[in-house]
């Protein structure tokens, strides 16, 4: 008889976990609360348009990212850039261009440094000489997770001008915190894994359509084809193990048995439903109440339509300037005459609690100085998205807070991008976390995970699912 496997969240996590498993040969329901899916990704319709909730993008080193939006459909929906290719823009100007080579990488940056305008001649050999220090850090090891990035960049005599126009342009953006703030050992992965780990890993992908359509809709019509049972508006109450295994799972429309439950939702949630002496942290049991540990950074999306061109670039980075992120996603609205700026502000904490007028006031002027052509364009629409608690805030400490897919309970496993993955809450995190929970369960459901986990690009993935 077939075994029942029921999968709590229908985010990147939990979509990638029910395909694997249903792929595997499981029947698999996946509850979700919300009336649509894709979690943290999607779009809203405002005025006739849609817009995304926040700006998304990914790089070429999300591997398991990347073969999900293959398994969803999605590919051809994307964008991926041939080589990593990012304008700085300055208020006062100068413009700046992080144009990677085809040379092996760390040499595949050296001539954009070489003609970055922000970086002095000293300041180039510093972030050279941290870059290659760096690059022999180990992410994974524990003493890296006790310190900030920014207080290990203090000891190359990295400046705050250096700090804001190498390390953060990419650092906010990837771990929504500043160097001041972020764990070491989450820098030293994206930094590794992105920029010197392989030449080609930084290279910026992202969507050419509205998000919901991207993953939410495109992931509806792939569990419909796996014969995954999705049910939306049901929000799950409770997950309590069975004396004799096995699990029930109380949601809206009543209580459900299972063989197996994957838990993939946010971390508060997920503290809340995990039930008692599950949670394993380092392999000991924890009182999920510590996941509240892990806190939260929020991101701001501001989006511009202008009532004409204004921008020749997809997008650029801010640099002396409260901009952080810009991306024209009028292909997203298919505006014709007038042009859509998403504007995105990671590690918001300012911007948080700022009203839609206040936010005006200060970003369309900074707007004004950053991109000249919108001083004589017409603001048609200013709308503000924020996301409170966009990601975990990844500082240190936090390591030791996320937990492996693997919990106490067999049958039972957690994902979700705050888990355990070794990645900073990304789209990436999220479907290594789906596919490591996925591995956990099959077993107790007699099924066996070799047979689907291998076609995933890191082919024997998951690395790791406990504390080795
Ligand atoms: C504004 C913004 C910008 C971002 N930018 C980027 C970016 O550029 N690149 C990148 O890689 N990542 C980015 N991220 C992060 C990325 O979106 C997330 O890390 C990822 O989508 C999280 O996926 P998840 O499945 O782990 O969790 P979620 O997407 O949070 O999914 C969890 C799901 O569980 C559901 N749920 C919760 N409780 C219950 C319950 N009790 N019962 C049933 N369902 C429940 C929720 O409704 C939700 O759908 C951004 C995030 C935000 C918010």
């Amino acid at each position: 008889m077939t075994r029942r496997l029921i999968v709590v969240g229908g985010g990147l996590a939990g979509i990638t976990a029910a395909l694997t498993a249903a792929d595997a040969g499981a029947s698999v329901t996946l509850l979700e609360g919300r009336p649509r899916l894709g979690g943290a990704t999607f779009s809203f319709r405002r005025g006739g348009r849609w817009l995304d909730n926040g700006q998304h993008v990914f790089l070429r080193c999300c591997t398991e990212y990347r073969w999900f939006l293959d398994r969803i459909g999605s590919t051809g929906d994307t964008v991926l850039q041939d080589r990593l290719d990012v304008p700085v823009l300055t208020p006062w100007g100068t413009t700046g261009r992080l144009r990677r080579s085809a040379l092996p990488s760390p040499l595949h940056l050296s001539a954009a440094l070489s003609r970055y305008p922000f970086l002095t001649l000293a300041g180039r050999a510093r972030v050279g000489v941290a870059a290659l220090a760096l690059k022999r850090l180990d992410p994974e090891d524990p003493r890296l997770d006790e310190v900030t990035f920014g207080s290990w960049l203090d000891r190359f005599g990295v400046t705050a001008r250096e700090r804001a126009a190498m390390w953060d342009l990419v650092g906010v953006a990837t771990i929504n915190l500043t160097a001041e703030h972020a764990s070491l050992a989450v820098a030293t992965k994206v930094f590794r894994t992105g920029l010197l780990d392989t030449n080609d890993g930084a290279d910026i992908g992202w969507s050419k359509v509205p998000l919901q359509k991207l993953h939410g809709d495109a992931a509806q019509r792939a569990l419909e084809d796996a014969k995954v049972d999705v049910r939306l508006r049901s929000r799950v109450a409770a997950v309590e193990p069975l004396p004799g295994g096995g699990f029930t799972v109380d949601s809206d429309g009543g209580t459900l048995h299972a063989d197996g439950v994957v838990i993939a939702v946010p971390h508060e949630d997920a503290a809340r439903l995990l039930p008692a002496g599950a949670l394993l942290l380092d392999d000991r049991p924890a009182d999920p109440t510590v996941l509240a540990g892990l806190g939260s950074s929020p991101i701001v999306n501001l989006h511009v339509v202008y009532d004409r061109p204004v921008f020749t670039e997809d997008f650029a980075a801010g640099l002396g300037s409260p901009l952080q992120w810009v991306f024209d996603r009028s292909d997203n609205l298919g505006l014709e005459r007038g042009r859509y700026l998403a504007v995105s502000l990671s590690a918001a904490e300012d911007e948080i609690d700022l009203t839609q007028h206040q936010l005006r006031d200060r970003f369309l002027p900074a707007l004004e100085r950053l991109i000249p052509a919108t001083r004589s364009a017409r603001v048609e629409e200013f709308v503000v998205t924020k996301e409170r608690t966009a990601t975990f805030r990844a500082a240190p400490g936090s390591a030791r807070l996320r937990p492996y897919a693997r919990t106490a309970l067999p049958g039972l496993a957690l994902a979700g991008s705050w888990t355990a993955t070794g990645w900073p809450a990304t789209m990436e995190s999220a479907v290594r976390s789906g596919l490591a929970a996925a591995h956990v369960t099959l077993p107790s459901l007699d099924l066996d995970p070799g047979r689907v986990l291998p076609t995933t690009p890191s082919g024997a993935f998951p690395e790791r699912t406990t504390t080795p």
